[in-house]
């Protein structure tokens, strides 16, 4: 028998929870109590006590053009999908689009959004007791069957707590009730989902255009035959892809390694195999596109040109996880961007996928979709393209009439670096490209490098400068008397070593030394007409500890969130000396899991996660990259990686003999 949520409170309040977890636990308890006073009524306390005192009080109003209203009958699934950042982020969401569509298609359900209050918002909400809601029909999300959370980054875990306390949904899975809503996730974090694995009743590892029909079933049956949350999670985890945390236990030894994973005896898969959708072209796309009321990131309809990306950079996890690369065919592609601009009016399609200039027939389909859109004055743009002089004839092509800045990821200074990372770039690639643009028409580009990156020495750091000095004399030459409006913008990222890619093994730099390098950089790019720009050093490194962290961060994570720690990838809002204190408070390292060499037996907290990579091609392509060799992509030679041998997929072309 399930609790009533009075008794899951005076269970979850007794004293051994500590003075601190109590008082936080006071949200928790209005919410419940306020909550049920203003069932049906929260739409009015909304829009009368809270939207006039908050900034950009758009992002909680709903009733976007193309919003989905269906009426609520008892029978139906209920979804509430739940994206842990603010409005105009989750807005520019495909795959939250793709789920929001495909849900609602289904006429056994429904599907509404909730996203995360901007900080004034949230004070309010928690000052007058209004629960998180949907902004479809403005109930609180307690109140559906599921509640589906996008893990898209590790420094959104904290949002995430913060709108399961809003919702009065009990943040951990063992204290849910069977009256509480399934809380689900999915999304890239899903290959590691250990450090959040305590608060998700059920994890859906890899594409989900498949797995959220198995989800709906699930419920309907569950709903239709009465069944408790047990019994949901033992059918849950029956299903391909479907990971069921409460069904593993990991164990740890002395050293604080992972000893073993003690699986349930009958429930849940020794390992829990990604979900992949084999033909994109029989995968379910929208047509239509929610309008926001509030700009979102990026303004735009957006086509999925392929999914997946065969270069095999060594640092990229959505490079592994996603493979194999499966491309749609164009023709498909045409009648998905003219459906989509005609019903939701907008004047931009971006062509989107790992890497939109790898699609074998990019330059046709380039051209016809501008021949059919530009009589709309609808533009086109292409967010990821290679680095060489196709790609900016490319990008002339598109952005004939506003040319707006050419980025070029080289991620490394030196060739030797390059190869490290199997990134498949030389600096005469990027020099052509360069001339190339500034010939049509550019006079500001855009550098993506990243520091720390394993093997690296100053003679890598050096080449970063020396690219950048060539460019500007390049600009020089080029741009004769208009050489005053060049601009090179130059952007680094710290590496961060993520799960299931080659560089899992790696060590981060500690700070001190991520320091010592970004000074280095910032001294000698000090050159009129470059701007340089570096990310924040600690939340690299949370980062870090969080896309490689075991189950034990779950207790970081809640203590995070009663210290105040909210949008950690916000720079005006991340607090690092709260996450130390957090950190101290648990008696963890960070240093274990950021600064850590992993040596290759060990058993790492996303190993039971099967993402069809084997760890034995991630170990080959660690001594390959110490090596300083360079491997082949997907569309030059199958490196048997293990993917398209053990998932029921393989690479789809839409031009056969396309080559990189
Ligand atoms: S099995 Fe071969 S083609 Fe398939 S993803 Fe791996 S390397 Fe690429």
């Amino acid at each position: 028998m399930g609790r009533t949520p009075w008794e899951t409170l005076l269970r979850r309040s007794r004293p051994v929870f500590g003075y601190e977890f109590w008082e936080c636990d006071i949200i928790y308890i209005q919410v419940v109590v306020l909550s049920s006073r203003w069932r049906g009524n929260v739409r009015k306390v909304v829009e009368t006590k809270l939207l006039p005192y908050v900034t950009k009080p758009a992002r909680y109003m709903g009733g976007e053009y193309n919003a989905v209203q269906k009426t609520w009958q008892p029978e139906q699934v209920k979804v509430v999908l739940a994206f842990p950042d603010v409005y105009e982020i989750g807005m520019a969401h495909l795959g939250l689009q793709i789920l929001y569509w495909l849900i609602n298609d289904r006429e056994d359900a429904l599907c509404e959004r909730t996203y995360m209050p901007w900080t004034d918002m949230y004070q309010l909400m928690v000052q007058e007791g209004v629960p998180l809601f949907s902004l479809e029909s403005f109930r609180p999300i307690r109140d559906f069957d599921v509640v589906g959370f996008t893990l898209q980054y590790e420094l959104s875990y904290t949002n995430i707590l913060h709108m399961l306390k809003l919702s009065g949904i009990p943040i951990r899975s063992k204290d849910r009730t069977d009256l509480d809503p399934l809380v689900v996730a999915g999304g890239p974090c899903a290959f590691n989902p250990e450090p959040v694995a305590e608060f998700f009743d059920v994890i859906v590892v890899g594409d989900g255009e498949e797995a959220v029909l198995d989800l709906l079933d699930l419920v309907r049956r569950a709903k239709a035959e009465g069944w408790s949350r047990e019994q949901t999670l033992i059918e849950a985890a029956k299903i391909p892809g479907f990971y069921v945390p409460s069904f593993y236990e990991p164990v740890y030894d002395a050293t604080g390694r992972i000893k073993s994973l003690n699986k349930h005896p009958e429930h849940g898969a020794a390992r829990v195999q990604k979900r992949v959708v084999a033909d994109l072209d029989q995968a379910y796309f929208p047509t239509k596109a929610l309008v926001p009321w509030v700009e979102p990131v990026h303004d735009r309809v957006m086509i999925e040109v392929m999914r997946g990306c065969g270069r095999g950079c060594r640092f990229c996890q959505a490079g592994f996880v996603y493979r194999p690369p499966r491309e749609r065919d164009p023709c498909l592609l045409q009648e998905q961007a003219l459906a989509l601009v005609r019903n939701s009016g907008y004047e931009e399609v971006a062509l989107t996928s790992l890497s939109s200039g790898d699609y074998s027939e990019i330059a046709s389909l380039v051209q016809s979709l501008i021949t059919n859109l530009g009589e709309d004055r609808v533009s086109l743009s292409l967010p990821s393209l290679r680095v060489d002089s196709f790609s900016v004839g490319l990008a002339s092509e598109i952005q004939k009439v506003r040319k707006s800045g050419l980025t070029f990821a080289m991620e490394a200074g030196t060739e030797r670096l390059r190869k490290v990372i199997n990134k498949q770039v030389t600096e005469e690639d990027l020099l052509a490209a360069v001339d190339a643009a500034f010939s049509a028409g550019w006079f500001s580009v855009k550098l993506y490098f990243m520091l720390g990156l394993p093997t690296e020495t100053e003679t890598d750091l050096a080449g970063i400068v020396d690219i950048v000095q060539k460019l500007r004399q390049l600009g020089r030459e080029r741009l004769g008397s208009r050489v005053g409006k060049l601009r090179i913008s130059v952007s680094v990222a710290t590496f961060v070593p993520k799960p299931h890619t080659p560089f899992q093994f790696c060590a981060q730099d500690p700070p001190e030394v991520v320091r010592k390098k970004q000074d280095y950089l910032r001294r000698h790019l000090r050159m009129k007409g470059v701007k340089f720009s570096c990310h924040n050093l600690e939340q690299s490194l949370m980062e870090a500890v969080f896309a490689r962290g075991d189950r034990r961060l779950s207790r970081v994570l809640e203590r995070a969130v009663e210290l105040g720690c909210v949008f950690d990838g916000w720079d005006e809002h991340f607090d690092y000396k709260l996450w130390a204190r957090a950190f101290q408070d648990c008696g963890l390292d960070m240093s274990f899991y950021a600064h850590r060499v992993r040596d290759f037996a060990e058993i790492n907290p996303w190993d039971h996660i099967d993402s069809g990579v084997s760890k034995e091609f991630f170990i080959k392509e660690y001594q390959t990259a110490i090596e300083e060799a360079h491997s082949p992509g997907c569309r030059e030679r199958c490196l048997l990686c293990g993917v398209c041998q053990d998932l029921p997929v393989r690479m789809r072309l839409v031009r056969k003999s396309a080559k990189e």
